[in-house]
Formats: C-alpha cells, sequence, structure tokens
C-alpha cells in the first residue's frame, strides 16, 4: 500500500514512542469497584420489589421488550431481597445473569440495574427492519449476533496486545425497548427516569423503496471509470474498504463497497452518508460521493486517511500527555460542531477515530447519529458501544450530546491505558459497572497531571448538568498542553510496525 502524503513527513520526526507491552486486559489487577452507591430511603424495608415487562406474544421466537401499541403479555418480574433471587424471571435472562459474574451482592444492591442490563444484552439479539430516514434516522438496530457472548481471548506470552474482543463493537437497542422498562415498585410511582416516548412505530421500507431513496442520494455514472487501482483496506461488517485513485485528480480515496442484498441494516447505511453529505468539517472523515453499482452494490467513497483507527495507536503504543491532548481537542473540534448541528455521535470510541499520515485526526461511522431537535433534545434508546456508553444511557434515562463527552472521557482512558475500563469483564457485568460505578477509576491516577486529572473527571462527570459540553471542554486548560498533530506520526508509525509482527 502506498501513500501519497509520506512525502509530507517532517524528515526530524521524533523517536519512536515506547510500545506498549502488556494489555492490562490480562496482567494488569482490577482497580477496586467503587464502593456501589446506597439504597434510596426507604429501598431496603422491601423484601420484594416486583418491576413490570411487557414481553411479546408468546410464540415469538426471541424474547423482546415491545412498544406499547403492540404488547399482549405484561410480566411482573419479582426480586426478593432476603434470597437475592429473581422471580418470574424468563429462562433465557436467567441463563444470561448466570454467566454474567455479576454476584447475589451486586444483584441485591441494585436489581433494577441488573433487569436493564440483561434488557439491553436480550435486545441485541433482535433483528431490525429497514425504516425510513427520518432527518437523520432514529435507530433501533442491533449488532451482529457474535457480539455479545464471545470472551476476549488471552494472548500467550505475546508482548503486543490482543485484539479487541468482537463486543467491542457497535450495538444498539429498540428505542420501544427502553419505553418499556418502567420498573414499578409496588404502591410506588414508576421512576421518573423511565420515560415512555410516545413515538409511533416507523414504516418499514421494501428493499426497492431503499433503493429509490438511495437514487436519489448517490450519483449517476460508472465509478470503475472515475477510480482507478482499487486495493483492499479493510472489511467492515457492512462492507469491505479499498483504497482507490481518482484518475483526473490523482487524489487517493478510501471507497466502502457494500452488497446492499446481504445488508440487515440498510436505514444505517443511509444514515451515514446523509451525516457524512451534510456535516462537512476538518475534524470529520469527508464524504466525497457515493453510487450504485450494479443492481445491488452501494460504493462510499470517501477521503483515505492512512494513519488507520486510533485504536491501533493505543493499543499498540503508549501516549504522552501532549499527545492525547492534541486527540482530545481534534475530536472535541468534531463533536462541538456536530453538537451545534443538533446530531449527537453516539458511538465514540478509538475504533471510529481514524488518523492521517501527517497526523490529522478525523471522526468517523456516522450510523448511529442521531437528529434531535430544540422539541425533542433529549433521547431514550440504548446505542453506542458498551464500554463507551455513558452511564445515563445504559440506565435508560434521557440523554444528549453530552453522551459523547463522556465517551471521549472513556476514549482518553483508552489513550492511558491502551483500552476502556471493564473491557476484561462479561460485557453484561460490565454495564452493571457502568451503571452501578459511575465514574470510573484509573490505574495508578497520581502519573498524570492534575490538569490532565480534572479534564477526566469534567468528561466523566456523573451528573450530566456539571458534565462539560463539547464546546466547554475545548476551552479546558489541559487543551493547552496538546503537542504538534506531527508529534503523532512516530505513533501512527510504530503502531504499523508493530502491526507487521
Ligand atoms: P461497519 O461500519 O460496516 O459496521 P466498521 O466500522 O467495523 O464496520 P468500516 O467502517 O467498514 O468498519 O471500516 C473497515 C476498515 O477500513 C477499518 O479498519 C477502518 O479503519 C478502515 N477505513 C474505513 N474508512 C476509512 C477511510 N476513510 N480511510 C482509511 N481507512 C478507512
Amino acid at each position: 500500500m502506498s501513500y501519497n502524503n509520506q512525502a509530507d513527513y517532517n524528515d526530524h520526526q521524533p523517536s519512536a514512542p515506547p510500545p506498549r507491552t502488556v494489555s492490562l486486559m490480562d496482567v494488569s489487577p482490577q482497580p477496586p469497584d467503587k464502593p456501589l452507591p446506597p439504597m434510596p430511603p426507604g429501598h431496603n424495608k422491601e423484601k420484594n420489589k416486583f418491576f413490570t415487562y411487557f414481553l411479546k406474544k408468546p410464540g415469538h421466537s426471541k424474547i423482546e421488550i415491545s412498544s406499547p401499541q403492540n404488547f399482549s403479555h405484561q410480566m411482573h418480574v419479582g426480586f426478593n431481597q432476603e434470597s437475592g433471587e429473581f422471580v418470574n424471571l424468563p429462562k433465557e435472562w436467567e441463563v444470561l445473569l448466570n454467566t454474567s459474574n455479576i454476584s447475589k451482592e451486586e444483584t441485591k444492591k441494585n436489581p433494577e440495574a441488573v433487569l436493564d442490563v440483561l434488557n439491553f444484552v436480550m435486545n441485541e439479539q433482535t433483528q431490525p427492519g429497514v425504516e425510513p430516514p427520518t432527518k437523520y434516522m432514529q435507530h433501533d438496530h442491533d449488532d451482529e449476533e457474535d457480539d455479545k457472548d464471545d470472551s476476549p481471548t488471552a494472548p500467550s506470552a505475546a508482548p503486543a496486545p490482543p485484539p479487541r474482543p468482537p463486543y467491542t463493537k457497535t450495538a444498539s437497542t429498540r428505542p420501544t425497548s427502553a419505553a418499556l422498562i418502567q420498573a414499578k415498585v409496588p404502591g410506588n410511582v414508576p421512576q421518573a427516569s423511565r420515560n415512555i416516548p410516545k413515538k409511533k412505530k416507523k414504516a418499514k421500507l421494501s428493499d426497492e423503496e431503499v433503493l429509490s431513496l438511495l437514487r436519489t442520494i448517490v450519483s449517476v455514472g460508472d465509478p470503475k471509470k472515475k477510480y482507478t487501482k482499487f486495493e483492499k483496506i479493510g472489511q467492515g461488517a457492512s462492507g469491505t474498504v479499498y483504497t482507490g485513485v481518482e484518475v483526473s485528480t490523482g487524489q487517493e480515496v478510501a471507497i466502502k463497497m457494500m452488497n446492499l442484498s446481504q445488508q440487515p441494516k440498510k436505514d444505517l447505511i443511509i444514515n451515514e452518508i446523509l451525516v457524512m453529505k451534510e456535516n462537512r468539517h476538518p475534524n470529520i472523515v469527508n464524504y466525497l460521493d457515493s453510487y450504485l453499482v450494479g443492481t445491488d452494490e452501494l460504493w462510499v467513497v470517501m477521503e483515505y486517511l492512512g494513519g488507520g483507527p486510533l485504536t491501533d495507536v493505543v493499543t499498540e503504543t503508549c501516549m504522552t500527555e501532549g499527545q492525547i491532548a492534541a486527540v482530545s481537542r481534534e475530536v472535541l473540534q468534531a463533536l462541538a460542531f456536530l453538537h451545534k448541528s443538533q446530531v449527537i455521535h453516539r458511538d465514540i470510541k478509538s475504533d471510529n477515530i481514524l488518523l492521517g499520515m501527517t497526523g490529522g485526526v478525523k471522526l468517523t461511522d456516522f450510523g448511529f447519529c442521531a437528529q434531535i431537535t430544540p422539541d425533542q433534545s433529549k433521547r431514550t434508546t440504548m446505542v453506542g458501544t458498551p464500554y463507551w456508553m455513558a452511564p445515563e444511557v445504559v440506565t435508560r434515562k434521557q440523554y444528549g450530546p453530552k453522551v459523547d463527552v463522556w465517551s471521549l472521557g472513556i476514549m482518553a482512558i483508552e489513550m492511558i491505558e491502551g483500552e476502556p475500563p471493564y473491557l476484561n469483564e462479561n460485557p453484561l457485568r460490565a454495564l452493571y459497572l457502568i451503571a452501578t460505578n459511575g465514574t470510573p477509576e484509573i490505574y495508578n491516577p497520581e502519573r498524570l497531571s492534575s490538569v490532565f486529572r480534572d479534564f477526566l473527571a469534567k468528561c466523566l462527570e456523573m451528573d450530566v448538568e456539571k458534565r462539560g459540553s463539547a464546546s466547554e471542554m475545548l476551552q479546558h486548560p489541559f487543551l493547552r498542553k496538546a503537542a504538534p498533530l506531527s508529534s503523532l506520526v512516530p505513533l501512527i508509525n510504530a503502531a504499523k510496525e508493530a502491526a507487521k509482527h
């Protein structure tokens, strides 16, 4: 693979950064869990709590929390505070809970959080339909089935950390399910935070309708004449990414080629194109063009970033605070821009940050973006990737753009430690810990400057009101420590070198 802009490199690049030699996932002890929050007053006086769940018609192949219009079966899940056991828990949920490593003690402390995360993981299994795009579409999609039950594989004695486990992929649940987690304690009013969005079920689009919609977005013509020298660089869930060269300009581009007939989530693709097309910014991977090729292939042409994803850098090298500040500033610039346009990204993580070969930092993967309006400035859908999710998403409170700032804080932890908190936990327990522990602890915080610790604390603030917005975080003094973007180049090269071995 060749990179056009390699010539731009500064000849006097700083020396290679120290490689990351261990994975916290495998060898480091877990930081002690923070004490779990105390029960609300009066809470533990009750021996049995009851939670109302609505299940789809019996006979439905998967347990699924349905929309208020659809439910046909109401189920009360009880919780016995003394025994620490749920009563009436569906079999599938029980099996999942038994393999989750969530202890009885933890369940007793917060049974509602346990039900929330069980519901999240169970909903990951439901298959989405295709929906017409609103601007931008509101997703209720689920990730691949393999996301939910794979465990991280321990590497042998290799110095490089293992690849990310598959469940670091994006996942989401149906918004209708969020509507129905209306936990009730007998005699109590349903919790205020569990809102029931009065959302109409969206009509599904047929394949032909999807194609018609795409025809209004894509360019006419044969991209095989416009671009040449295709080289495969990556494989995503929805398609294969190639580099190509624009014949008329010689510009190197990235082209994501997707077989539409194999797409279970066509609306995400349309969403991604619409967001990229309409939100151009120096810190966003720019959309260049798109084409329908043949009967069912979609090509999306984007600017090419040869430095690879930030994940490669965080897993293979150690970053300085200056480099972390530089990346954080660039991502915050993209977020402040998106949030100003009322767009929440909802899947900020190192995998979705692409690096240019001269150190440019750009945000990508807009499939899960949500458009909010002044009237509807909050969302309840649980979407994103579990480890990076803000607590208000996991606990299904209403949330807004600051969920992206939380995820940026988790990404800053990735830049310090090589991975997000709880990555070595069972995903279900990780969700439980996010919901109940609040701000995660980092290893040896004393090694960080106080201004960096303050930056982390402001991003990872549980109280959303107190958490900084993207534009506020851009003013944080930590960003004054930012090293030049060219300082990322040795990290990129070191990560590429490590990948070869
Ligand atoms: P999906 O979005 O289909 O769920 P994904 O997010 O895992 O999948 P893709 O976006 O398809 O992955 O990308 C696949 C690979 O191609 C990734 O390694 C990514 O880093 C790389 N890639 C994607 N877009 C670009 C780009 N514009 N420039 C350089 N590399 C890219």
